[in-house]
C-alpha cells in the first residue's frame, strides 16, 4: 500500500474535525482548519489551495513574507503563529490577516492605531518557560488584551496557546477555556479559541477550540529547517 498523499491527509484530518464536532455536540463549520506550512516550500501550499484550502500559517516572517509574496495570485488568508518581534510586528500586517500571538506591550504598541486592521489573539504561555512565546499569566493576558483593545489597530479574537508536551491536552485545554471565559468579560466579543495542533485537535475541538493550527497531520513531515 502507497503512503497517504496530502489530499488524503487533508481529508483524514477534515473527517477528524468533523467526528470531534459531532461529538462535542458542535457545528463543524464554526471550526476553522489552519495548515500550518511552515518550512514546506510555496508548492506545497500551491496544491493546497489546489485542494481549496484557504487559511494557511506560517511561524517565520521572512518565509512566511517570500511565500505570501510568491503566491500572491492565490485566494490565502495568512495566520501568523509564530513569536512576533515588536520591530517586525507591521510587516507582518502586510500580509498577515491573523496573528495568533501577541503576547507583549510592544508588540501590541507596534500595531496600535495602524492599517489595515488585522485580527489578533493574545497568546498564553501554559508552560514554565518564560522563552516559548505567551504570557505567563492571567492577568497579564488580560493587561495585554486591554491594551488591543484601546490601541485599535487590532481586532481581539480572543485567546491562543499551545498545550505542554508534559500535561494532558484535556488539561491544557480547560484551562485556556477558563481564561477565555475570563477575557469575556472583559471583552465579549473575543470569544475564539486558537488551540489544537496536529496530535491534539480532537481534545481542542471538545474544549471548544474555533481554530486549529494543524501542520504536520496534513503536511507531511516537515523538511529540516533551512
Ligand atoms: C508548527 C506549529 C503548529 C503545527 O504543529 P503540528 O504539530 O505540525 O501540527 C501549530 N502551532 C504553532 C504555534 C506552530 O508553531
Amino acid at each position: 500500500m502507497s503512503e497517504p498523499g496530502l489530499a488524503e491527509r487533508l481529508a483524514s484530518v477534515d473527517a477528524g474535525i468533523a467526528e470531534a464536532a459531532r461529538l462535542a455536540g458542535r457545528d463543524p463549520a464554526e471550526v476553522t482548519r489552519i495548515v500550518v506550512t511552515k518550512f514546506h516550500p510555496a508548492s506545497l501550499v500551491r496544491e493546497l489551495a489546489a485542494l481549496g484550502v484557504h487559511e494557511v500559517g506560517e511561524n517565520r516572517h521572512q518565509e512566511a513574507q517570500a511565500k505570501a509574496r510568491e503566491l500572491e495570485d492565490l485566494d490565502l488568508e495568512w495566520h501568523f503563529v509564530g513569536q512576533l518581534q515588536s520591530k517586525k510586528a507591521r510587516q507582518v500586517r502586510e500580509y498577515a490577516a491573523v496573528l495568533h500571538s501577541l503576547d507583549r506591550d510592544s508588540v501590541v504598541d507596534a500595531l496600535a492605531g495602524g492599517e489595515p486592521i488585522v485580527d489578533g489573539f493574545v497568546q498564553l504561555n501554559l508552560t514554565d518557560d518564560p522563552g516559548r512565546g505567551g504570557t505567563g499569566d492571567a492577568d497579564a493576558l488580560l493587561r495585554i488584551a486591554e491594551r488591543v483593545l484601546t490601541g485599535g489597530g487590532i481586532r481581539l479574537l480572543g485567546v491562543m496557546a499551545v498545550a505542554p508536551l508534559d500535561v494532558e491536552p484535556a488539561r491544557a485545554f480547560a484551562e485556556v477555556r477558563r481564561q477565555s471565559e475570563r477575557l469575556r468579560e472583559l471583552a465579549p466579543e473575543a470569544d475564539r479559541i486558537s488551540a489544537g495542533m496536529s496530535h491534539d485537535y480532537r481534545e481542542a475541538v471538545a474544549a471548544g477550540a474555533t481554530h486549529l493550527r494543524i501542520g504536520t497531520a496534513i503536511t507531511g513531515k516537515r523538511p529540516e529547517r533551512g
